[in-house]
């Protein structure tokens, strides 16, 4: 496990989304990753693309991922670029996307505890409003993406879990209308607080992230030809397991901060 704190900070991923995009990112934004950007440009060829699908599957933390990285040996084979980042602190679900999605500290956007607020600052879904895309929300209902960027004149999806939400983004990626779609899971982090990390019940939840990844890479490749799309796995924390044996996440500690992000673009035909 890795004991030192990342230091590519998540603030700065929203940025690098847009520049592919060719949008202006959000107002409040962090300068992008050129270290994901560069990656990304080597690993296709490709620096601009019309389509990016995000992958947000819950709580899958920097270490979790490399105990048991065959699991997502094929993950890796659609989206082969690691980027390593530290999130936001206090590492929670809302707090986190609200960052992932803004570009911003969680004081600039307001939400800095387990709270669902509609976040009002710009937001990567306004930024691409403005520049005439289409983005979409596909997530578990009342979660924290179904939640948190409403207001916006964009689409939303709120289904009964997981799989409902993979069904409907596959079914969405059919009709091949929006332009960044974001798929929000959350089995392993319902998981891990009820019974921990590497749990049974848990390395099940992250066979589903992988399988659920999978099929939206293997659905861009026969569905979405004609765009050049960027696709990433793209969790918002990490989780350790307290001393009362159950899992959690809400301390500075790396296990909790430490995630890793997969990406790749896959080019038109
Ligand atoms: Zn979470």
């Amino acid at each position: 496990m890795n004991k030192e704190f990342f230091t590519q900070p998540l603030t700065s991923l929203c940025a690098t989304l847009c520049d592919f995009a060719g949008v202006t990112p959000p107002e409040h934004a962090a300068p992008l990753c050129d270290e994901l950007k560069q990656s990304l440009i080597s690993q296709s060829g490709v620096s601009k693309t019309d389509r990016i699908l995000m992958y947000n599957p819950d709580a899958v933390a920097d270490y979790i991922y490399d105990k048991y990285a065959d699991k997502f040996a094929l993950c890796e084979q659609i989206a082969p670029v690691r980027q390593r980042f530290i999130t936001v602190f206090p590492p929670k679900t809302p707090v986190c996307f609200a960052s992932m999605y803004t570009g911003a500290a969680p004081e600039k956007h307001g939400i800095t505890k387990y709270e669902k607020p509609v976040v009002t600052i710009d937001s990567i879904f306004d930024a691409f409003i403005r520049a005439g895309k289409k983005p979409c929300i596909v997530s578990v209902k009342n979660q924290s993406m179904d939640k948190i960027f409403r207001g916006r004149d964009m689409a939303y999806f709120s289904e009964k879990y997981d799989d409902e939400v993979v069904e409907r983004a596959l079914e969405l990626m059919d009709k091949d209308e929006y332009d960044l779609l974001c798929v929000y899971n959350q089995r392993y982090d319902d998981s891990i607080h009820r019974t921990w990390p590497t749990s049974a019940r848990s390395r099940h939840a992250l066979d589903c992230y992988a399988s659920s990844f999978v099929k939206l890479g293997e659905k861009v490749k026969t569905c979405w030809q004609n765009h050049d799309t960027l696709i990433g796995f793209a969790p918002d924390h990490g989780v350790h397991r307290m001393l009362i044996g159950l899992g959690n996440h809400s301390s500075n500690i790396p296990q909790d901060m430490n995630i890793s992000h997969l990406y790749g673009i896959i080019p038109k035909k």
